[in-house]
């Protein structure tokens, strides 16, 4: 039997599948481990094994180094369009190879940030199957609304590499509306406010019967909850340094590392209570500190503040006031934040809906489409726009744009050229996508080369280009001489994607990484993780356990022998779950741990 087909968020922070069930709804897809989110996070283990999720996540702190982040934000990228941010969030060397792509070189090993993503894909896709009883094969990917050609065929690549069929790729705001829409969101504008961990987007959709359209979108690339995580460290640093803390200690990024996820653990607390406790054990000195949620607000009005221009720049290119957006939807795990809940109201002045999950809603909406795509939902419709203009680079270096951006898609347009100089044979036509006005500015998506024009004088060859963009929002190409006939088609193949043969190539060393022997390295490592830490556990134990009320003592103990226990089966997920069971409930030690280098502190001043 094969699973139904499932909806994909491949987030920049974090991922999750979500799928239609039986009863008609969308839900989110729970793994072995009792989670739905997979963190985008992916670590190479000594041995080369990829750790996918959570597990990959904590090796960040000792192995920092080989361990990636945020490869969404590389997809389909050049070399020589990083931007700063990316380049100084990759912990590894970039290589360029063969002049076009990215690659990350990783122990000694060259990866595409397609072929990370699609570790993503897999391991979300595993996970799913293994939660349906059957083998998940098809899936509904997203992709951020403003994602250009490149960035979306690097997605679908992604897919294929992890041995999905990618029955279309969706964007993020459509799909949050769409899961709303069978939960009562009705006909009207809506705006969709999505912030996540890294990245803030705002997009304006209008549905009309049945019909989802996106109207703008605008955003801000580098802001998100990591932000806030920030701010809430350069609150702690202060307080770090005197209680002892070094600033030296703070170059090493394993540090920075297991001080930034403290923080974090501190943030989502204090989207539900008052003040969080921090508790920090590495470094020269063991740290301990509260933290109330004013501060935080305070450190982090300014962080939302820059959301709203984003979000005043698309309802003026919607061409709407504010007073006209019907529905304002939360999406993204940064609107948890109830200061980031408040002012969005009072911005838009309206109530926003949440009772979707905002770190789900997406994977709902997508897992909507893909039971639409295997003929559910027969009511429903769904149209999209092409976020950024397509067009021709003209004589001179001018943009003929031949689609406008915010164009509803499937989509055509035709423009009409000719030679500049007498017996041209052949041009050479290149295809940008962007706003600006000269080509040198717009993104380069490939070129198409027209030969075989019969010599004429200047200005005598017709030759009609065609624009078609399908539903997925992927480009073909064509020209075609009117006097002679000569044609010329091309699907373009990005300056930064991946060619067929590549795609193939890809997805036959995948297959390979996937057999056993990866599964038994992946297997090792989260086996020595645990060793690790319950080696560390007994040591706390032995000193502390007797502090310990027995409720308390109990539950360490029986989280230590679940632990004990999954080490001894075969089950990757089981380890991963138990080792963050066993660490969540053993956070009481590290308190103890603490107060007792305190007390030991003070009698040295004492002495
Ligand atoms: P992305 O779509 O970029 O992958 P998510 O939507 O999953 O990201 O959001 C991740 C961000 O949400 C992280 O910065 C995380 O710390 C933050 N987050 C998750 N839960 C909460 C919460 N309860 N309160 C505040 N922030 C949260
Ligand atoms: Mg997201």
């Amino acid at each position: 039997m094969t699973a139904p087909a499932i909806g994909i968020d491949l987030g920049t922070t974090n991922s999750l599948a979500a799928c239609v069930g039986s009863d008609g709804k969308p839900a989110a897809i729970r793994g072995a481990d009792g989670e739905v989110i997979v963190p985008s996070c992916v670590s190479f283990a000594e041995s080369g094994a990829a750790i996918v999720g959570r597990a990959a996540r904590r090796r960040a702190v000792e192995d920092p180094r080989n361990t990636i982040f945020s490869v969404k934000r590389l997809m389909g990228k050049g070399i020589e369009n990083l931007t700063e941010i990316e380049r100084r969030l990759c912990p590894c060397e970039f290589v360029p190879a063969e002049g076009k792509l990215i690659k990350l070189r990783i122990r000694g090993r060259e990866y595409t940030p397609q072929e990370i993503s699609a570790m993503i894909l897999r391991e979300v896709a595993d996970r799913a199957s293994a939660a349906l009883g059957e083998t998940v094969t098809k899936a509904v990917i997203t992709v951020p609304a403003y994602f250009d050609e490149s960035q979306k065929q690097a997605t679908m690549a992604a897919g294929k590499i992890a041995g999905l069929e990618v029955l279309r790729i969706v964007n993020e705001p459509t799909a949050a509306a769409l899961a709303y829409g069978l939960d009562g969101l009705h006909d009207g504008v809506i705006a969709v406010y999505d912030l996540g961990g890294g990245t803030f987007d705002i997009s304006i959709l209008k549905i009309e019967s049945g019909v989802f359209r996106v109207l703008a979108t605008n955003g801000d690339a580098s802001l998100g909850g990591d932000d806030f995580d920030r701010a809430l460290m350069d609150l702690l640093i202060p307080l770090w340094e005197k209680a002892g803390g070094s600033r030296a200690d703070l170059a090493d990024p394993g540090i920075i590392q297991s001080l930034r996820q403290e923080a974090e653990r501190a943030k989502i607390q204090l989207s539900s209570s008052a003040t969080a406790d921090i508790l920090y054990e590495r470094g020269s000195y063991p740290f301990r500190a509260a933290i109330a949620r004013e501060d935080l607000e305070a450190a982090i009005s300014p962080l939302f503040e820059r959301s709203l221009g984003p979000c005043r720049r698309a309802l003026a290119d919607a061409e709407l006031t504010i007073d006209r957006v019907d529905a304002v939807v939360l999406v993204g795990g940064a609107t948890y934040t109830p200061l980031v809940r408040r002012r969005v109201e009072a911005f838009f002045n309206k109530k926003p809906y949440d009772a979707l999950n905002p770190m789900e809603v997406v994977a709902l909406g997508a897992a909507v489409q893909a039971k639409k795509l295997e003929g559910g939902f027969r009511n429903l419709l769904l149209l999209d726009v092409t976020p950024l203009s397509l067009g021709v680079e003209t004589y001179g270096g001018a943009v003929d744009k031949v689609i406008a951006r915010n164009t509803t898609i499937p989509a055509r347009g035709k423009s009409e050229y000719t030679t500049f100089a007498d017996n041209q044979t052949a041009i050479v036509f290149s295809i940008v996508q962007g706003e600006r006005e000269l080509a040198k500015d717009c993104r380069p998506l490939g070129q198409l080369i027209l030969r075989g024009i019969p010599a004429m004088p200047a200005g005598m060859p017709r030759v009609e280009m065609n624009f078609h963009i399908d539903s997925d929002g992927l480009l073909t190409v064509t020209a075609l001489e009117r006097r002679s006939g000569a044609q010329a088609k091309v699907e373009i193949v990005p300056k930064h994607g991946l060619t067929l043969d590549e795609i193939t190539r890809l997805v036959l060393e995948a297959a390979v990484n996937a057999k056993e022997d990866f599964r038994a390295a992946r297997l090792a490592t989260l086996r020595a993780d645990a060793e690790f830490i319950l080696k560390k556990l007994d040591a706390q134990m032995q000193r502390f356990g007797g502090r310990l009320d027995a409720q308390t003592r109990r539950e360490i103990v029986e989280a230590r022998d679940g632990l004990a226990d999954a080490m001894r089966g075969e089950s990757g997920d089981a380890i991963d779950g138990a080792h963050q069971y066993l660490e969540d409930v053993a956070r009481v030690l590290v308190e103890l741990t603490m107060d007792d280098a305190a007390a030991s502190a003070l009698r040295g001043k004492l002495v």
